[in-house]
């Protein structure tokens, strides 16, 4: 999974201080497209030690969003999880329709799901077909497998029309 680039950025997560990452070779290719140059595979790979170098740089952030790497939705998982033990919160921002089914959402704090459609606008238009959800995580059952099935996923889309 390639990091085309990536930002501190305020208004992704709500409430969060995020270190977006831009992953490259989107496989979506949503006409109208507003990062086309995500279309392809450029950047460095997203290993672990890149990561770790980013937190150091950057220790007050709060939050790390994926934005991308829908090609393979399981390394996602896997930089989520690194993240998750490093005390961070995490997002994901997928141009998926919706997520995965097996999915493990018990290392996501935050999903995106939709992909980009020109004509009903992202997320901060009231006709968006994207929604933004916030991941519960049950009380005491931290490592439970939390997927699709049994995941409780609060839609906070409203929050980026304020
Ligand atoms: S998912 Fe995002 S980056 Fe990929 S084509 Fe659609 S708008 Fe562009």
């Amino acid at each position: 999974m390639l990091v085309a680039d990536y930002d501190i950025v305020f208004q992704e997560v709500p409430d969060e201080t995020t270190l977006a990452l831009n992953i490259s070779d989107c496989p979506h290719h949503c006409p109208g497209c507003h990062s086309s140059y995500l279309w392809q595979p450029v950047g460095d790979e997203l290993t672990q030690e890149w990561l770790l170098v980013q937190l150091e740089r950057y220790p007050y952030i709060t939050c790390v969003s994926i934005q991308g790497g829908d090609r393979d939705y399981h390394e996602v998982e896997r930089v989520a999880q690194w993240v998750h033990e490093h005390g961070k919160k995490t997002c994901w921002y997928t141009g998926f329709k919706q997520m995965p089914h097996n999915l493990q959402l018990r290392h996501f704090d935050f999903v995106k799901v939709g992909p980009y459609i020109e004509a009903l606008g992202g997320l901060k238009s009231k006709t968006t077909n994207q929604r933004f959800y916030r991941v519960e995580h049950p009380a005491g059952h931290t490592d439970a497998d939390i997927t699709m099935e049994n995941a409780t996923l609060i839609d906070c889309t409203e929050l980026f029309w304020k």
